[in-house]
């Protein structure tokens, strides 16, 4: 067995129920992909358009379940539309419409989370509770019928505090509830928190992540030349 096929396995002794691993592939090759999908993982996660179109067509024949998860531009919803399956970046109205759109010409429909700001420190994406109403109440998001918000998504700050990280994924778990009770109420869809990367999982886990991101801890430290 592989370093990377005994990572995948060894965070997924650690993983409750109803909790997904995704691999985030950026940056990685093919090859790692492959080495993670001959022992079952089927999640990957890439945050590139390009990289992540590239990768896609040469694994084509491969019954991946694709997640776009940095963040994307307008314009580019037309070269994913085809055959991503989550997109966990959602953070305005303008790329709603566009990815229903994208997706009604293709007849298909694409599960989205919305992405929440919810680090202490300055990112430059993501929505807060009131953007997200604001966009669920709007006349153009109700007409929607190629779309299915699935959840939300966050980063935690990038730090070793724990307690702060804590309190980040906290504030994203109650966002969720929030949208839960008001929009969302007894919609089986409307059920994924995607939260926890390599250094923040298992905090992740105690506050109720569905959906965990890990990149370098399975495949090992990122070479971002490559
Ligand atoms: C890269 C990335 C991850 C995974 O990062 P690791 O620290 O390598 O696990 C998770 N989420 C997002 C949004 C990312 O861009």
């Amino acid at each position: 067995m592989t370093d990377i096929q005994k990572n995948i396995l060894s965070i997924k002794t650690e993983l409750g129920e109803g909790v997904r691993l995704l691999a985030v592939s950026k940056t990685y090759p093919i090859e790692n992909i492959l080495t993670a999908y001959k022992i079952g993982q089927r999640d990957f996660a890439e945050n590139k358009v390009q990289e992540l179109c590239e990768k896609r067509e040469k694994l084509v024949n491969y019954d991946i379940i694709w997640h776009l998860i940095g963040h994307l531009q307008t314009n580019k919803v037309k070269y994913i539309a085809p055959f991503v399956d989550y997109i966990h970046s959602v953070d305005s109205l303008k790329l709603l419409i566009e990815i229903n759109k994208q997706a009604q010409k293709l007849g298909r429909s694409i599960k989205c989370l919305f992405e929440f700001y919810i680090a202490s420190e300055e990112t430059k994406f993501g929505l807060t509770l009131q953007e997200a109403e604001r966009i669920i109440n709007s006349e153009e998001y109700k007409k929607m019928e190629n779309i299915e918000i699935c959840g939300v998504m966050a980063m935690a700050s990038f730090s070793n505090n724990e307690e702060l990280i804590r309190t980040e994924f906290k504030k994203l778990k109650k966002i969720f509830y929030e949208l839960k009770k008001k929009y969302y109420f007894g919609i089986s869809e409307f059920r994924e928190i995607s939260m926890g990367m390599s250094s923040d999982w298992k905090i992740a886990i105690e506050e109720g992540t569905t959906m965990i991101r890990i990149g370098s801890n399975i495949f090992g430290k990122r070479n971002y030349n490559n």
